[in-house]
């Protein structure tokens, strides 16, 4: 199987997959055109197994291993020797089938090409390519190391031998696979954005504060995180971009996103990455 993986984009997600496939023994190269967020990518990890250390989950002596399995790069071309490469640069249709259209031609014949999109089609992604049956998504849960989820989205194309592939690949990363057909927000996002969408709705309508709308749905419906926060984790670009594409694949305007996220993300609060969205972070 696979040793040798690449990693498009290093921001919360892409970092994090960098980090458990590091973690598993990978070769890993992590790509990014912004050598900032690379840097922080890489600090970033070192920070989160540091933390794993000290709780005990990783053996001290692993440390500098697992960050020694990890090469920056700023040029996609360096994904030239990888038998896998997972894109995970921001949520823009346009630019994921940019980044596949070069990455079919940059990586081998054999390589499979994965993509953590929170909700664009696997489908018209794979279409961007020579080899539709070697294109899958591979949607990993936010943090990454913590989140046992790897939601499999199958496109239209995508071959069998693929699927058991990243399958494979999902559980050798001591994850749990699940297998859905692609449909915008598959399943995680259909059913999780309408449900931060309302929560910024009952906030712009008056509803409530954020604190008592995240406090409802934590002590009343036992989440172990309320919407609003949760959407300050995911990102609230992210989030107006997959209500976006649930709005405009699904045909209905139910999935519209609420004014107020896009407001806020027209400011420039984009949640916990830029230190303020429905709550305040310090660094
Ligand atoms: P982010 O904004 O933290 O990071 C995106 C990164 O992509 C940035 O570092 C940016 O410089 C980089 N990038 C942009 N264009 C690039 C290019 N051409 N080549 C290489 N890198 C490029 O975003 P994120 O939250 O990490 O999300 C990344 C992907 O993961 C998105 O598709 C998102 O929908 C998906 N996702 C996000 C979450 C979440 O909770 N945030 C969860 C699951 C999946």
């Amino acid at each position: 199987m696979t040793d040798r993986v690449a990693v498009v984009g290093a921001g919360q997600m892409g970092n994090g997959i960098a980090h458990v496939f590091a973690q598993s023994g990978f070769l890993v190269t992590m790509i990014d055109i912004s050598q900032e967020a690379l840097d922080k990518g890489r600090s970033t990890i070192a920070k989160n197994i540091e933390r794993q250390v000290k709780k005990g989950t990783v053996p001290p002596e692993d440390q500098a291993k697992i960050l020694g399995r990890i090469h920056l790069a700023t040029e996609l071309e360096s994904a030239a020797e990888a038998s896998l490469i997972i894109e995970a640069a921001s949520e823009d249709s346009g630019l994921k089938y940019r980044i596949f259209t070069d990455l079919d031609r940059i990586a081998r014949p054999s390589a499979i090409l994965a993509t953590n999109t929170s909700s664009i089609s696997i489908t018209e992604i794979a279409r961007r390519t020579s080899r539709p049956d070697k294109v899958i998504g591979m949607h990993f849960m936010n943090p990454v190391p913590l989140m046992k989820l790897v939601e499999i989205i199958r496109g239209l194309a995508t071959s069998d031998e693929t699927t058991k592939y990243v399958i494979d690949v999902a559980l050798r990363l001591e994850k749990t696979p699940v297998e859905v057909n692609d449909f915008p927000g598959f399943v995680s996002n259909r059913v999780l954005m309408p449900m931060i969408n309302e929560a910024a709705y009952c906030l712009m309508e008056g509803v409530a504060q954020p604190g008592a709308i995240d406090q409802v749905m934590t002590l009343g419906m036992n989440h172990p995180m309320g919407p609003l926060a949760l959407a300050d984790l995911i990102g609230l670009d992210t989030c107006v971009a997959i209500l976006e594409v649930l709005r405009d694949g699904l045909g209905d305007p139910k999935y519209r996103p609420c004014p107020l996220l896009k407001k806020y993300v027209a400011a420039g609060w984009l949640g916990r990455k830029s230190g303020r969205g429905f709550y305040t972070y310090s660094k």
